[in-house]
């Protein structure tokens, strides 16, 4: 029987943007997306940071001045996906994208845009975002677990294992090192 305790598809991509949010150095909010193609394959990841060649730690990150210099986890999606067209795919956002990044959405041809939460829902930027994003879906992502935590087993033990083992061995067993323990809302 197939294994049960496995990531959804929706599990996946959303986890894949809070993941990368927590790359973002960002003290007060951290962002994260996940853009996901027709065929279901990541095509962009991108969390909140600075630009290329600024040193992060450098960013003034306290508003309003941060807002001159940090690019949105959007943006860093859309510009870091590995397909040239994006249009018709869907982007897993932690956060509901601001005007501009809804701005590049809509251009890049985006058809549905996932996300986590909505805290600023009643700010001018947020109204004028679900405006510019008419005619895309919208879909609240509502988290099914608590929690998610995983489980590796002593890794030098397994290392010390599998560089024993020739690779057709390690094949045909699997490698069993970690575990991954969902726990239900
Ligand atoms: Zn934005």
């Amino acid at each position: 029987m197939a294994r049960q305790n496995y990531l959804r598809d929706k599990e996946y991509f959303m986890l894949t943007a809070i993941l990368a949010a927590q790359r973002s150095k960002d003290p007060k909010t951290q962002v994260g997306a996940c853009i996901v193609d027709n065929e279901n394959r990541i095509v962009g990841i991108g969390y909140n940071s600075s630009t290329k060649d600024f040193c992060d730690e450098d960013l003034p990150w306290d508003k309003p001045e941060k807002h001159l210099y940090v690019v949105h986890a959007e943006e860093n999606a859309i510009l870091n996906k590995n397909i040239a067209n994006i249009n018709g795919a869907k982007i897993y956002v932690t956060l509901f994208p601001c005007n501009k990044c809804a701005q590049l959405i809509k251009q890049s041809g985006i058809k549905e845009v996932i996300f986590c939460c909505d805290k600023d829902n009643e700010k001018d930027y947020n109204i004028a975002s679900k405006k510019i994003l008419e005619g895309i879906a919208l879909t609240k992502y509502v988290l099914k677990t608590k929690k998610i935590s995983f489980t590796f087993d002593d890794t030098e033990k397994i290392s010390a294992e599998i560089s024993k083992r020739s690779t057709d061995d390690i094949s045909q067993e699997g490698s069993q090192y970690c575990s991954l323990q969902l726990e239900d809302l």
